[in-house]
């Protein structure tokens, strides 16, 4: 197997038994990153020589003997999560030259497991987006088909991962940032509960609903890099004081016991959502037949809030960005235009300038939803139907372990299609946006290829802190689908 097809486990062990060394993944991945990324565009920022150093380092350990869960694995960043010394842009043009003076939690927590940090990749502007086309610099192509977009607004990581550009990535998911990319470009991608995993250092969007996840080549991997990012943070005050499990247990679960015992509920209001496609639906139908194959058990329920889930997300959603980006205003860090006569028109030419056409129509559409007058007719009704739509996941836990849909009503849509059209794009989240309301984990696995050969994948939610039982569900789905080596031709 070439280096750049790896996984972390694989990698792991061959590091271990010093089959080669971590200094030739990584150059490796730099070379195909050379020689692919101008087509796909994966990467905002590369630091070869930093990620060249760190491996090097890590290859000094490894052969002391010296064990971490990641030593020496390259690992890419969403460009919205904090890197000391490297550039944090987060797609914007406010943010193009921002250097963080430190690292965002999960950086550290990877740099402790050994992880070398190869590039921080592209996103929709502030994780604003389904695409990736909303980035302030370029766009991504999906690796599977380059006409199509990769998902968002976490497409650079997942193209980058099913492009092998790196072993393994993170990205964030407000409303399905995470889940909906990796189903677009066929790996796999956790959003964890919320409070799961510190925010501490991650760009904020939407605070109530950011979560930050692996998307990786497969579910054992999606577990390595849980183990290693899950846990309690002081300087996250929403992180979760709750006991990490060893998250590969999950797997071992499924080895011994199948998944005999297991209840999974189908929203029945998911499945006649207008404009689904007929093949998620069909390879829908055949995840759930794997499943039932496997010994789950299937149950109808219904999330009854399902109408209002995309109108509530996307008046919360804007109001919390538009209160979290008025720190950007050209004074303390980021871009300033020079060139206004005061304060208040250097604040309107810097924002003007900095943020584009999807950012400020969130900003416009916060600031409207939270101002006096509006503020309960917009802002108070959402809260009140995000609070049904939480009462809705909690009755239907009650009668089952995990909830399985598709992740996205299509597959992966052509560039340039829904970018004129906001609110097509914002319908596209509908199936993964009530996860993020009600704080819910959810995983995206690859289910198969469509007609037309682009990934489809499964989604799986369960109830607060039950990710094992994501991990289990989904690894028996993998584990027996067998799609998890295949990957794009490029
Ligand atoms: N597409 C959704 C939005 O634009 C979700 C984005 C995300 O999860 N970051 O808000």
């Amino acid at each position: 197997m070439n280096l750049h097809e790896l996984t972390i486990q694989q990698a792991r062990a061959g590091l271990e038994q010093r089959d080669f060394s971590s200094v030739e993944l990584v150059n490796a991945l730099l070379e195909r990153i050379e020689k692919l990324d101008r087509n796909i565009g994966a990467y905002i920022t590369i630091d070869p020589d930093a990620a060249i150093y760190s491996a090097t380092e890590a290859d000094k350990f490894l052969a002391k003997g010296e064990r971490a869960p990641l030593l020496g694995i390259p690992i890419a960043l969403k460009d919205l999560l904090c890197t000391k010394g490297i550039k944090t842009t987060c797609a914007s043009r406010i943010l193009e030259n921002f250097v963080p003076e430190y690292d965002a939690t999960v950086v550290s927590m990877l740099k402790k497991a050994g992880a070398v940090i190869i590039g921080k990749t592209n996103m929709d502007e502030f994780a604003m987006g389904s695409s990736t086309e909303n980035s302030g610099f370029h766009i991504t192509r999906n690796p599977w088909n380059p006409e199509h977009v990769p998902g968002g607004s976490s497409g650079g990581s997942a193209a980058a991962v099913s492009a092998r550009l790196c072993t393994a990535a993170l990205g964030t998911d407000t409303g399905g940032s995470i889940r909906q990319p990796a189903s677009h470009c066929g790996v796999v991608g956790i959003k964890p509960t919320y409070g799961r995993v510190s925010r501490y250092g991650l760009v904020s969007y939407a605070s109530s609903l950011d979560q930050i996840g692996p998307i990786t080549r497969d579910v054992m991997d999606s577990a390595i890099l849980l183990n290693v990012i899950c846990g309690h943070d002081p300087s996250d005050s929403t992180s979760a004081d709750v006991t990490v499990p060893d998250f590969t247990c999950a797997l071992t679960e499924f080895e011994t016991n199948g998944l005999k015992g297991m209840k999974a509920g189908i929203p029945k209001e998911f499945l006649s959502v207008k404009g689904l496609d007929p093949d998620v639906e069909k390879l829908f139908a055949h995840a759930k037949k794997t499943l039932e194959g496997l010994g789950v058990e299937m149950l109808e329920i219904s999330l009854p809030q399902t109408d209002y889930a995309v109108a509530a997300y996307y008046v919360i959603a804007p109001s919390e960005a538009s209160s979290n980006l008025a720190r950007f205003d050209g004074v303390r860090y980021g871009l300033r235009d020079s060139n206004a006569k005061d304060l208040v028109e250097m604040y309107k030419k810097t924002k003007s300038r900095g943020f584009g056409a999807e950012v400020q129509r969130r900003i416009i559409t916060g600031t409207y939803a939270l101002s006096a007058g509006y503020y309960d007719a917009y802002y108070g009704r959402a809260t009140r139907v995000r609070a049904m739509i939480r009462d809705d996941f909690k009755k239907a836990f009650e009668k089952c372990d995990i909830i399985i849909s598709p992740v996205a009503p299509t597959p992966a849509f052509k560039i340039g299609e829904n970018i004129d059209d906001p609110l097509t794009m914002y319908l596209t989240d509908i199936f993964t946006l009530s996860t993020n309301m009600a704080g819910l984990p959810g995983i995206s696995v690859p289910c198969g290829l469509s007609r037309t050969r682009l990934p489809i994948g499964l989604q799986i939610m369960a109830t607060h802190f039950n990710e094992p039982a994501l991990l289990r569900a989904g690894y028996g789905l993998e584990q027996t689908l067998g799609l998890q080596d295949k990957f794009p031709d490029m």
